[in-house]
């Protein structure tokens, strides 16, 4: 058997509103660059999916879980199921020089950013206790995965669980080396952790924002401008030339809108007419 994706990424709501504020509001430097990092993150993660889609041995991948256990929510970039390891990923796409100082991790600028071991140690014993209360006994194995292969970690310790860029062809080389089989009981542990899956908006990520202050009408698909020219049926970017059916451009604003203000009665015609 070949792997399994058993729970496909998609982008995260945050970032697609931060996206849709960002064109229809001034964000903050704060929120800027909050937005950056979420798009730099989950463009990593695409990345390090784009490796494991291609894994042939028998194992199953989840992809970004949102789970709660003991009252606390804890997420998972990527899980792999093997017949003898769970393994926890946590995915970085840092970017350039970081040094590594008394379980410091400090950009070239000597400015500290998060340990992500921090995070890894802390969802490994929520997985772990989660596990032990769906009653499984799988080991679990945590990693940070640096996928950027512009990254470097200047006095990096030997002894912490991190995958670099140029040892994650070996890492999944030895992944596919794996020749046991899954049981059902792996099949079983997948379901469970998929159906335990919370969508919820981390409102902290997203700034205050309400219905006036935003500009209106259909951003482009493509360029994110706003849409100023309709041809029959279809809407012509002005800016980068792209077109889109009306019907299609009409139904991801209505999207847009739903995420944007859920709690809104939809009044697409004030909405959407906005700039056309
Ligand atoms: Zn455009």
């Amino acid at each position: 058997m070949r792997t399994l994706l058993y729970k496909a990424r998609t982008e995260p709501a945050e970032l697609i509103i931060l996206n849709s504020l960002n064109h229809r509001m001034q964000l903050s430097k704060f929120d800027q660059q909050n937005y950056s990092n979420l798009r730099k993150g989950f463009e990593g993660e695409l990345l390090f999916d784009s490796l494991t889609n291609n894994l042939e041995s028998d194992c199953l991948v989840l992809n970004n879980l949102l789970l709660k256990t003991n009252n606390q929510t804890f997420q998972i970039d990527t899980l792999i199921i093997t017949n003898n390891l769970v393994y926890l990923c946590e995915i970085k796409n840092y970017e350039g020089d970081y040094y590594y100082k008394s379980d410091r991790l400090l950009t070239k600028d000597r400015l500290e950013i998060s340990n992500p071991l921090i995070q890894l140690t802390r969802s490994e014993s929520l997985l772990s206790q989660l596990l032990h209360k769906l009653n499984y006994t799988f080991p679990i194995q945590g990693l940070v995965i640096f996928v950027n292969p512009h990254f470097t970690l200047y006095q990096a310790p030997t002894d912490k669980p991190f995958i670099f860029p140029t040892q994650l062809d070996r890492f999944l080389k030895n992944l596919n080396s794996n020749q046991s089989k899954l049981q059902d009981q792996h099949k079983k542990l997948a379901d469970k952790l998929a159906n335990l899956h919370i969508e919820e908006i981390n409102h902290q990520q997203i700034p205050l924002f309400n219905y006036q202050d935003l500009s209106k009408g259909i951003l482009c698909t493509e360029c994110s401008s706003s849409i100023t020219k309709i041809e029959g049926m279809k809407c012509i970017c002005t800016v980068c030339g792209n077109d889109e059916l009306v019907e299609t451009a009409v139904l991801r604003s209505i999207k847009e809108f739903k995420l944007l203000f859920p709690q809104k009665k939809l009044q697409p015609t004030r909405y959407l007419n906005g700039a056309i």
